[in-house]
């Protein structure tokens, strides 16, 4: 193991996907696949449910619900097939997709690699390796927000908010002179603690040019964390239903459909799979409201069959194109949630 030479891991990793991973393990035909996602048994600890591992083909990072409860990268997902440390699965990535090693020398970069293992842990189960950066929870921010003017013409005239919904979203119009939310309205947004971790900013209206976009996420947030609207949506009986935008959740809200939330965009990250998975349980019902669009309906479609194993799913679809949550009128939601409840 000591003449083995020292690796960068990052460079290693920029240069496979996990999909090579899986068609080396010969696995990749066991997956189904959904945009960015396939999911399939877990081949880790061999389970059979067909819906517990799940990997993001993007991102090249896997995450096991089940018995694991892990997830990691490709080099780390190597290590757990083949028992390996972080190294010798480096090296044997290496080997098997023909990376150079004079191409990859560097110094073992990464922290894992700071204690080697003990030679014995290569027998017993190795330590579970850490998980990606990417997922880090976005910590709480240290700042709140004030000088929000609440009765803005966006907020009430264009949306259509009452009052107390601007304040139960603690919505409101940026009048502040400095940061990234001048001259936006601003969306807290809370992680399931309730802990506020980050403000979205709407343009009020359309943009003005092409260059200023209709949302501002800071650049630090990372949204494929978080359930927007969850940390209240579980504390409500009835039917989760579950939206795109933020707007949805705060419509539904406003017409007393409380236990709504976005996954702030047209798909569901494992993450946020896995948070609404501990919110619900096998005698919940969940309604995937998505937009009625090409991207809407393949997203429903996916979150719909990634959750179906777990509780039972429904998916909404609305009679017109383009349609989206946020415009159905308070009777539209009522006779909804009455049909399912
Ligand atoms: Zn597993």
């Amino acid at each position: 193991m000591s003449k083995k030479p020292f690796v960068d891991f990052r460079d290693i990793r920029s240069r496979i996907t996990m999909e090579q991973v899986l068609e080396h393990y010969q696995l990749l035909d066991t997956f189904k696949r959904t945009g960015h996602s396939l999911s399939g048994p877990c081949p880790i600890h061999k389970g059979t449910n067909k819906t517990q591992f799940r990997v993001d083909t993007e991102k090249n990072i896997w995450n096991c619900f089940s018995e694991c409860k892990h997830g990691g990268n490709t080099l780390d997902f190597i290590c757990r097939m083949d028992n390996l440390s972080i190294h010798d699965a480096a090296i044997k990535a290496c080997e098997w997709f023909e990376i150079p090693l004079d191409e990859v020398k560097g110094a073992d970069t990464e922290p894992e690699e700071k204690t080697p293992a003990p030679k014995a842990a290569v027998k017993s189960k190795p330590a579970p390796p850490p998980a990606p950066d990417d997922n880090k929870p976005n910590p709480p921010l240290k700042f709140k927000l004030d000088k929000l003017q609440r009765d803005h013409p966006y907020l009430i005239q264009d949306r259509r908010l009452t009052q107390e919904t601007i304040i139960d979203f603690g919505l409101g119009y940026f009048t502040g002179d400095r940061g990234m939310m001048v001259g936006h309205v601003v969306i807290p947004i809370h992680n399931i603690k309730g802990e506020l971790v980050a403000y979205a900013g709407r343009w009020p209206g359309e943009p003005p040019d092409a260059d200023t976009p209709k949302y501002k996420i800071p650049a630090g947030f990372k949204k494929s964390q978080e359930v927007f609207n969850l940390d209240r949506a579980s504390k409500e009986t009835g039917p989760l239903v579950i939206v795109e935008g933020f707007f949805d959740v705060i419509k539904l809200h406003q017409h007393g459909c409380r236990k709504v939330v976005a996954v702030m965009g047209d798909s569901m990250s494992t993450v946020q799979e896995e948070l609404i998975r501990q919110h619900t349980d096998k005698s919940s019902h969940i309604i995937v409201m998505l937009d009625e669009n090409e991207a809407g309906r393949v997203g429903r479609k996916d979150i719909a069959g990634r959750l179906s194993e777990h509780c039972l799913v429904k998916t909404h679809v609305f009679d017109k194109p383009d349609a989206e949550p946020e415009h159905l009128t308070p009777e539209e939601v009522e006779q909804l949630l009455g049909g399912t409840a």
